[in-house]
């Protein structure tokens, strides 16, 4: 088996662990953003946020949930980026679904998500309605 992360799951790679559940594991990320940053995936081998089943989408979120204030107080951080790269483009790496739980400190001077945008679209009222349209309708 070749992803990294199904191997840390099988205990055939080595890893810090410092949360579980039945679906989901979170570990110390091996090169780390900030002191603390924490990895969370399924325990099964899920590429996207999408491919989750419902009940693995629950347990990975329980795990972010249980495991964030944890890392907190670990590092004394003021807060915490919560992020998923969500397939290659968004820059995903590992292609086995992990949310990111990166320690973050007052004057980190790192900003919000929103920083890696560069600009914002200009949408109509007509565009939004259509663009929130196909997302309820969910067609495949
Ligand atoms: P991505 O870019 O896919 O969102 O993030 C992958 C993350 O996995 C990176 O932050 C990287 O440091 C981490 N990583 C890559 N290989 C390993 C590994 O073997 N062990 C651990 N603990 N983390 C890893
Ligand atoms: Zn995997």
């Amino acid at each position: 088996m070749s992803c990294i992360f199904c191997r840390i799951v099988d205990g055939d790679l080595p890893s810090r662990t410092v949360y579980e559940n039945s679906e989901a594991l979170a570990f110390l990320d091996a090169n780390p953003l900030a002191a603390g940053h924490t990895l969370v995936v399924p325990r099964a081998h899920h590429e996207t946020v999408g491919d989750l089943p419902p009940e693995t989408a629950g347990a990975v979120f329980e795990a972010v949930s249980a495991v964030t204030p944890r890392v907190e107080r670990a590092v004394d951080a003021d807060a915490t980026t919560v992020a998923v790269n969500n397939g290659e483009a968004a820059g995903q790496e590992v292609p086995h679904t992990h949310v990111h739980v990166v320690p973050r400190f007052e004057g980190d001077g790192n900003g919000p998500i929103h920083r890696l945008f560069s600009s914002r679209p200009s949408l109509s009222d007509a565009e939004l309605d259509d663009i929130a349209a196909a997302i309820r309708d969910g067609n495949e």
